[in-house]
């Protein structure tokens, strides 16, 4: 019997579907993210066939050690997998998955979201209510930004990037630019949208929303320099990693106006927030929830099972990261 460890509590699903198909399940019992060391102390001696791990997980060549050479698979609960060292995994022979597709739709809803409360500002209302301060309708309070018709600049045209771009182009008449090694022709026909730089794309876009994975070429894509470059009335969107953004410039951006405002999902340093961001009114913090939806979260522990399940069965895993 295969056995196989998860490292914390996730929707029952993918459980369910391991144990369907005979593998042993253990599961973390720690209400929390498990450190290095008591990841190391869970998996060690315990010859586990496959784990099932989260964003939240370091795992390096530490962890696949403790895991033993038996261990087959390390399966993400997430399709970034920039908490995974691959090269140590490539080495050692050991599969690492993602699950990418399943939360493309919910993501980009969540981005929308966060396109749609920055530019209508309904979170400072949200809390200006709340407080007791709404006294009655004003004819100039919480002016906020159309969205209709605007230009929308997205940094990374991949799954989440189009289906975004297709809430923007289909539901709000939105210019599209975007940014991506690969430029894709049939996409800029069905959208009027344009290839360019990502100079140009920061220089003319009304809303940014950043949609590339984590690598060393992409930390701290947006800095100091990109942020002087954006409209003075544009807003940032990020629900792709934090550390994509430098959030320290960031602060000093939307304390200094050098852009209207952002709505951020992650964060440089998570959970930790930079000095100075969550006093700013100018900014939508939301808790790397982007994916966090009953029906997505179910698909997604549904799919690191079957990747497990998969390669136990000594069949190529269908999310093979490369
Ligand atoms: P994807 O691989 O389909 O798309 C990524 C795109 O970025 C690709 O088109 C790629 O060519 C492009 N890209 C790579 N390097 C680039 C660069 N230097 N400049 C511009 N573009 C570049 O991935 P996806 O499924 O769309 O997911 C995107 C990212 O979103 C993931 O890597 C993950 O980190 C993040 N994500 C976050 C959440 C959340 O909960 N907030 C949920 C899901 C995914």
């Amino acid at each position: 019997m295969s056995k196989v460890f998860i490292t914390r509590k996730i929707p029952e699903a993918g459980a369910k579907l391991l144990k369907e198909k005979g593998c042993e399940v253990d599961i973390s019992a720690k209400d929390g993210v498990l450190t290095k060391e008591e990841l190391m102390f869970a998996l060690r001696g315990k010859k586990y066939d496959a784990v099932l791990c989260l964003l939240t997980d370091k795992i390096d060549g530490d962890v696949f050690e403790s895991a033993g050479s038996q261990c087959k698979i390390f399966a993400n609960f997430a399709v970034g997998f920039d908490n995974i060292d691959l090269a140590t995994a490539k080495e050692k022979g050991i599969l690492i998955t993602n699950t990418p597709g399943v939360l493309t739709e919910t993501v980009a809803e969540h981005t929308f979201a966060l396109v749609l409360a920055i530019a209508h500002r309904i979170a400072e209302s949200d809390r200006f209510t709340r407080n007791g301060k709404y006294v009655g309708w004003q004819p100039m309070l919480f002016l906020g930004t159309d969205v209709s018709r605007k230009t929308l600049g997205i940094v990374g045209l991949g799954r989440i990037g189009s289906r975004v771009a297709y809430h923007a182009g289909k539901g709000f008449e939105m210019k599209i630019l975007y940014y991506d090694p690969k430029p894709n022709p049939a996409f800029e026909k069905e959208f009027g949208a344009r290839f360019v730089d990502l100079e140009t794309l920061l220089k003319e876009s009304d809303f940014i929303s950043i949609h590339v994975p984590l690598l060393p070429e992409t930390r701290h894509l947006i800095g100091e320099n990109q942020l002087k470059m954006m409209k003075k009335n544009a807003y940032l969107i990020n629900t792709s990693r934090g550390p994509i953004i430098d959030e320290k410039a960031l602060v000093q951006a939307l304390k200094e106006n050098w852009i209207r405002g952002a709505a951020l999902d992650v964060y440089e340093n998570e959970p930790a927030l930079a000095p100075g961001l969550a006093e700013l009114d100018n900014v939508i913090l939301t808790s790397h929830i982007a994916s966090a939806t009953e029906e997505t979260r179910a698909k997604m522990s549904e799919l690191a099972a079957t990747n497990i399940i998969e390669a136990l069965e000594g069949r190529m895993p269908p999310n093979l990261v490369k």
